[in-house]
């Protein structure tokens, strides 16, 4: 993948990315800290690295994008991430998500279902610095029953419908984050897992995500 340099100026960019994150209300520090580490450029495209600290989703290959970063400090923020907490990820994608949960201290299992995606993780050198992420291949909607239950699952593609299925994989009293909903008209909901093994909805506001398909290619 893309050399592991990361400039002055580039570290001066994430800087004043975290100061814009703040401006638009994210108050997290070990967030804000994670943002202000890891350097966002060496999970994008060569081509579009000099862009890599404007709050923008870009595309990375195979239709997929590396989120917006108010997107992912949006989500990061409603997940509460406490360090040596068991953190489950839908789409690695980029996994540049994946990396800020790992610099946050959670131990992050992490899915893709794209194969040329997933390949890239393990020839992606600045990942190997993070002993507690791990990355699966298969479909995100089955989860990982083998390693479940998760204090915190966080679904970064679309589910059309509140995914029950992974609410089996919460610990008691854990949440997941997830835009939920048809292709452009998705809500950021928070589901917490009571006692009887409901799920309890909170709403936030409104997004826009690649789908979560089911299978693997
Ligand atoms: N977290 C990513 C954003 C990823 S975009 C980042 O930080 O860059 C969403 C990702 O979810 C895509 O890579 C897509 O291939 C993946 N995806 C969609 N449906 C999935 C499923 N059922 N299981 C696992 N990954 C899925």
């Amino acid at each position: 993948m893309t050399p592991h340099t990361d400039t002055i100026q580039q570290q001066q960019q994430r800087h004043l990315l975290v100061q814009l994150l703040q401006k638009q209300g994210i108050t997290d520090q070990r967030l804000l800290r994670a943002i202000a580490v890891v350097p966002r450029h060496l999970f994008m495209p060569d081509a579009l690295q000099h862009k890599a600290y404007e709050n923008k989703a870009f595309p990375i290959g195979e239709e997929q994008t590396i989120s917006q970063p108010y997107t992912v400090a949006y989500m990061t923020t409603l997940l509460e991430v406490m360090p040596g907490e068991k953190i489950l990820e839908i789409g690695t994608g980029s996994a540049y998500q994946a990396a800020l949960l790992a610099e946050m201290g959670a131990d992050v299992y992490t899915i893709e279902r794209q194969k040329k995606l997933f390949d890239r993780y393990k020839q992606f050198d600045y990942l190997q610095r993070y002993r507690r992420l791990h990355c699966f291949y298969g479909d995100g909607y089955k989860g990982l029953p083998a390693i479940a239950p998760f204090d915190k699952i966080l679904i970064t593609a679309a589910p059309p419908g509140i995914p029950e299925e992974l609410g089996t994989q919460l610990k008691t009293g854990g949440w997941m984050v997830a835009p939920v909903g048809p292709a452009g008209m998705q809500r950021m909901l928070r589901l917490t897992k009571l006692a009887n093994g409901e799920l309890t909805e909170e709403v936030f506001d409104k997004f826009a995500f690649v789908p979560m398909l089911k299978g693997k290619q």
